[in-house]
């Protein structure tokens, strides 16, 4: 069984590129050169000097004492906080800015929700001087006020998508009808491992970084390079894959992905994909997603807005049918709750995405020896407000 994609783009029944006859053009130069580009040495050397110098990589792992006592495993945590602009996105917008510019282009364009991946796009156009365009949905820049801000002091243009819901899923289809019209000198950077072929793939190895660092810390830690298990959040799926990508052919890794249950997996405010979706084709390729039975998109719901997607990476959708990975769900409740006890316990507040992936800590049984790590995905600067709102602090 192999968990990677194949040639023709797909990771078993899911995946491909379904796109426009008018993107073609873009997606295979893109698909013809990247694993060209990304293997070479220069790339690799220029990749990785940035990480370590710009984003301050490899981000720590770090033992939690009091936490490994109360949930009784011994428990790290993957420090993607600390990266320079808060959270693990820096890590796919550095890789993709030194990809376009090896292609030739000179404007950036991107999507973004929250404003995370926007701020870390903004971020790296700033550092190598090129134009940056965001879209971003109103109802978004309406109440992610901080982070429109951040771009624009970046030097970035945002762009408001005032279609449909006027939310993440309309910003996207508002990019990719900029992109189909200005085919040669713009490169979108797509924020997560979801988009047609080569991106879903693209973005992963990038965010393998997480993971490839694990192994060595591990090492020298524990004495291997291999955990019981390694837990991740998801709302595309970025995090995760970075952290489970090194471990997907070493069987004897329990590999753990929490999405957002909202209110309740069943309360019709939820982002649970893989409980709630079905097979169909979301933003250029076959996946899973939450859908009417016409085929619509629904909207999804989580009190976290990185979370707050209808859709998961074609790779995930093929790691949940094989059975690969088991993904449970965590409710705004649990995870406000999960984010709060970090707060006291470690001195650690999480970003409320990355706090869903702790509430597995207390879904699932470990015994007392067990090495289980948690990918930190973000910090929870950004979700001040929302941690006030909740109150039960
Ligand atoms: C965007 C974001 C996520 C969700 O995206 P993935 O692609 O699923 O990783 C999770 N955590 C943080 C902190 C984010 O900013």
């Amino acid at each position: 069984m192999s968990y990677q994609v194949d040639e023709r783009g797909y990771y078993g029944e899911f995946g491909g590129a379904f796109i426009p006859e008018m993107l073609y053009p873009n997606v295979e130069e893109l698909r013809r050169n990247y694993l060209d580009i990304i293997n070479s040495d220069d790339f690799q050397a220029e990749f990785h000097h940035l990480l370590r110098d710009y984003v301050g990589r490899p981000s720590p792992l770090y033992f939690c004492e009091r936490l490994s006592e109360k949930y009784q495993a011994r428990i790290y945590l993957k420090r993607e906080d600390l990266n320079h602009t808060g959270a693990h996105k820096v890590n796919n917008t550095i890789g993709q800015i030194l990809l376009a510019r090896k292609l030739g282009k000179q404007k950036i364009i991107a999507e973004t929700g929250a404003g995370q991946h926007g701020v870390a796009t903004a971020t790296v156009c700033a550092l190598m001087g090129m134009e940056c365009k965001v879209f971003m949905g109103e109802v978004d820049i309406e109440r992610q006020k901080p982070n429109v801000e951040r771009m624009k002091i970046l030097g970035a243009e945002v762009i408001p998508a005032s279609s449909g819901s006027r939310t993440l899923k309309d910003a996207t289809n508002e990019a990719m009808r900029y992109w189909i019209n200005h085919p040669t000198d713009t490169h979108y950077i797509i924020g997560s491992v979801v988009g047609p072929h080569p991106y879903p793939d693209m973005v992963a190895r990038f965010q393998s970084v997480i993971s490839e660092e694990m192994k060595l810390q591990l090492k020298e830690k524990t004495g291997s390079p291999n955990p019981d298990a390694v837990l991740a959040c998801v709302g595309g799926g970025s995090n995760a894959i970075g952290s489970f990508y090194h471990y997907l052919d070493e069987l004897d890794v329990r590999l753990i992905a929490v999405e957002a249950g909202g209110m309740g997996v069943n309360s019709g405010k939820s982002a649970a994909t893989t409980q709630l979706g079905g097979m169909g084709i979301l933003h250029g390729s076959k996946t899973l997603l939450m859908q009417t039975e016409d085929g619509q998109v629904t909207e999804p719901y989580s009190i976290s807005a990185g979370l707050d997607y209808p859709g998961i990476g074609p790779q995930h959708a093929h790691l949940k049918s094989s059975g690969r990975v088991e993904y449970i769900d965590a409710t705004d409740e649990e995870a406000m709750t999960a984010g709060i006890e970090l707060s006291k316990l470690e001195g650690i507040i999480p970003a409320i995405e990355s706090a869903h992936a702790l509430v597995a800590l207390s879904k699932l049984k470990f015994a007392k020896e067990d090495v289980v790590v948690v990918n930190m995905s973000g910090r929870g600067d950004k979700d001040l407000e929302t941690y006030i709102k909740w109150g039960k602090y």
